[in-house]
C-alpha cells in the first residue's frame, strides 16, 4: 500500500454528486430558495442536482423541514419548497406561516382577504383568525384603498402603502383633503404672482419680462416646503400635479427648458403667472357646462335647477 495516494476531485458544489455531503446538498436547497421566493418546485431540485440520488434528496429536504428552515407547499399538483416565513413567527402555526407569506410577497400593494383565501387554499373563518392573530402580534396591518373604502388589504407591519392606495399627500384617511389642496393652490399661485411682479424690472423688453417670470417646479416646491404648511413631505411631483390644476384653471402656464446641446439634457418645467386681460364671461362660467350629474340633472326629481348648489353659487357669486 505504500507510495499509493487517493486522488482528491475537487467537490462540485452547485451540482452536488452522490459523494457530496449532506450539508451542501442542504445549502443548495437553501440557495435555490433564496432565488425562488416564490417557492421551487421538485423538478427544479432534480434538474440542478441531477447526479443526486433520489433518496438523497428526500432525506435533505425531510432534514431541512425537521430543522424548521423550509416550508413544504402544494401548488397544484406539483410539490414546492419555500424558505421559512420569518424567524418572528418562529413557533407559530402553519396558517399563520403561510398566510405571513403571502403578504410578505404582496409587498407594499398589499393583498385582499379573497386573494389570501384563494392562494393559501383556507376557509374564509380560519384567514379571518389568523389575520386577527398576526394583526393582535402587530405583524401585519390592514390598510383601506382609497379607490375602494370597503376594501382593506393587508401588509406587513412595517411596509408603506403605494400611493395608489393611500391616494398620496392629497387624502388622509381616505378623505380628500379639498382643503389642503386649495391652500397649496393658492400658495403656489402666490409664489408665481411674486415671481411675475419682480420680473416686471427686468430691462430688456416684453420678452425678457416674460422669460424672467418663470419659475422651475422644483423652486416653487423649496418655496412650499419652507413654508412648512404641510405635515406630509410633497414631492417634485405632487406640487406639478398642484401647478398643472393652475394650468387648467387658466392662471398659470407652463414652458419647457431643454438644457445640454441639441437638447440632449434634462427638461426642466417652468410655469409662470398669467393675467387674463379679460375675465371670462358669466355664460361661459355657467356650472352646466362641466356638471358631473347633468345627466341625471331635470324638472323633477332630487337634482333640480332649483335645488341646484352649483347654480345657486354661480348666481350668487
Ligand atoms: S342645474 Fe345644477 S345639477 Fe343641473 S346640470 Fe346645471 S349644474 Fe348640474
Amino acid at each position: 500500500m505504500a507510495g499509493l495516494s487517493v486522488k482528491q476531485e475537487p467537490m462540485d458544489i452547485d451540482r452536488p454528486g452522490p459523494s457530496n455531503n449532506s450539508e451542501v446538498i442542504e445549502t443548495r436547497i437553501l440557495e435555490l430558495c433564496t432565488e425562488f421566493p416564490k417557492g421551487v418546485p421538485d423538478k427544479v431540485l432534480q434538474n440542478d442536482m441531477p447526479l443526486l440520488d433520489a433518496k438523497e434528496r428526500v432525506n435533505a429536504i425531510n432534514r431541512l423541514l425537521a430543522k424548521g428552515k423550509i416550508d413544504l407547499f402544494k401548488q397544484g399538483t406539483e410539490l414546492v419548497y419555500r424558505q421559512k416565513a420569518a424567524t418572528v413567527l418562529k413557533g407559530g402555526e402553519n396558517e399563520e406561516k403561510i398566510v405571513y407569506q403571502l403578504i410578505s410577497e404582496a409587498g407594499n400593494k398589499g393583498i385582499w382577504i379573497r386573494d389570501i383565501r384563494l392562494k393559501s387554499n383556507l376557509a374564509l373563518t380560519h384567514v379571518n383568525k389568523v389575520l386577527k392573530a398576526l394583526e393582535g402580534r402587530k405583524l401585519i396591518k390592514a390598510v383601506k384603498s382609497v379607490s375602494a373604502s370597503k376594501k382593506k388589504v393587508y401588509m406587513l407591519q412595517d411596509t408603506v402603502p403605494d400611493r395608489s392606495l393611500t391616494g398620496g399627500a392629497w387624502y388622509s384617511e381616505q378623505d380628500f383633503e379639498a382643503e389642503f389642496v386649495a391652500v397649496l393652490m393658492q400658495q403656489c399661485y402666490r409664489y408665481l404672482q411674486e415671481k411675475a411682479v419682480a420680473a416686471k424690472k427686468v430691462q430688456g423688453g416684453p420678452l425678457a419680462i416674460r422669460n424672467a417670470s418663470f419659475v422651475s417646479s422644483a423652486a416653487v416646491c423649496t418655496f412650499i416646503s419652507e413654508l412648512g404648511i404641510s405635515k406630509v413631505a410633497l414631492s417634485l411631483d405632487d406640487i406639478e400635479t398642484i401647478l398643472n390644476t393652475l394650468i387648467f384653471d387658466g392662471k398659470v402656464e407652463k414652458s419647457i427648458a431643454v438644457s445640454g446641446e441639441s437638447g440632449a439634457g434634462t427638461d426642466t418645467k417652468l410655469f409662470r403667472a398669467v393675467e387674463s386681460p379679460l375675465t371670462a364671461p358669466g355664460l361661459v362660467r355657467m356650472p352646466c357646462g362641466i356638471c358631473p350629474i347633468s345627466k341625471n340633472c331635470s324638472d323633477i326629481g332630487a337634482v333640480t335647477p332649483k335645488k341646484c348648489q352649483y347654480l345657486k353659487d354661480w348666481l350668487n357669486p
